[in-house]
């Protein structure tokens, strides 16, 4: 480059903001047990969407909290009746639909499950045959009443919104970063939440966690436009004994950990509380009925990798998805 050209190139970068100053401000905070961050486009002073956005999560999470004594989901299952806030009620409505649609792969009320193998707490172990049998008789919607405007719970059962609270968080703040004019890029932990267009109007990167090696990405999508990513995965949380790999996700109905031959199951979709459900519910089905069902349905696109590393990506995606490895298309 001659030092005339050099010169332009440096003036235009100084003139256009753009030397070494990002266009964008971010933010990361910790709610729902995990790391989240926010970046925002288009605004000089972000304080106040962050602000928003932190409060918005923080709301969720008083209200779907299995951990928060006062949270209305710890309530309900203590037993309590329940007046539900607005999101409840969604949440509620959402889940259940979502787990007639799966088939009751995504169950809302799968906590004395998770309970049992020791996921709330981290106290792992294998239960007896008996205890799994009996906490299958208390699991599934028809459990869950709605009576004079309040919600309880019978028989015992108990609800856990862990495999959708953070796809609906994030739809739920995608609405409020559109609402004070910005574009963004929302991660909370494994759920990516792309809101509108990059100033520069370049397409928003997100990678897919490669499950074999969890600090790594296997894979990368290119969107444009808003779009719910979210990946489940049997490497995000597990324990082993005895060899075996008993992972955080569970088969509704047996009462095991998932064990379908998937590593992992990434969803996009416009709506982060079907992506993150979806997510969920289609590694418990595995590679063949998730196939199978993405064919009946319009709402979603996947990606689905299997233990022997197979990548599978439905077609919808396929321009948008780069990878270094073989990958097979599923087509309609
Ligand atoms: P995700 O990481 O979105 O796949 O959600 C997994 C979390 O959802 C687990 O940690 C449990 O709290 C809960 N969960 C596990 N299995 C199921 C299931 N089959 N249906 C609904 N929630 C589940
Ligand atoms: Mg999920």
């Amino acid at each position: 480059m001659t030092k005339r050209l050099l010169a332009l190139v440096l003036a235009f970068l100084l003139l256009t903001g753009c030397a070494g100053r990002p266009d964008w401000q971010e933010t990361e905070f910790f709610a729902m047990d995990t790391v989240m961050k926010l970046r925002l486009y288009g605004t000089e002073e972000p304080t106040e969407v962050f602000g928003t956005v932190i409060r918005g999560i923080s709301a969720l999470e008083n209200v779907l909290s299995v951990t928060k004594e006062e949270s209305s989901v710890a309530r309900l299952n203590r037993g309590e009746a329940v007046t539900p806030s607005e999101d409840l009620r969604i949440l509620l409505e959402k889940s259940i639909a979502l787990s007639e649609r799966t088939d009751g792969c995504l169950d809302p009320t799968i906590y004395p499950l998770v309970k049992l193998w020791g996921f709330t707490t981290g106290e792992y172990r294998v239960p007896e045959e008996t205890e799994v049998q009996n906490a299958l008789k208390i699991i599934g919607s028809q459990y869950i009443s709605f009576e004079n405007d309040m919600i309880s719970l019978k028989n015992g059962t108990q609800l856990d919104f862990g495999a959708v609270a953070k796809g609906y968080a994030a739809e739920v703040c995608a609405k409020m970063i559109r609402e004070a004019g910005c574009s963004g890029i929302l991660t909370l932990g494994g759920n990516i939440q792309t809101v509108g267009e990059k100033p520069d109007g370049s397409d928003w990167r997100v990678g897919i966690t490669d499950p074999e090696q969890p600090d790594e990405s296997i894979a990368a999508l290119s969107l444009q436009g808003s779009h719910a990513v979210v990946t489940s995965g049997g490497y995000q949380r597990y324990f082993e004994e005895n060899g075996v790999r008993y992972s955080h996700i569970i088969d509704p109905a047996t009462g095991y950990p998932a064990q379908t031959g998937l590593s992992s199951v990434t969803i996009v979709a416009d709506s982060g509380f079907l992506a993150d459900g979806l997510s969920t519910a289609l590694y418990v089905m595995g590679l063949e009925a998730a196939t199978e069902f993405w064919r009946d349905s319009d709402d979603f696109e996947m990606v689905l990798i299997t233990q022997e590393g197979e990548i599978h990506v439905s077609e919808g995606l396929s321009s948008r998805f780069s990878c270094e490895k073989e990958y097979q298309v599923i087509e309609k």
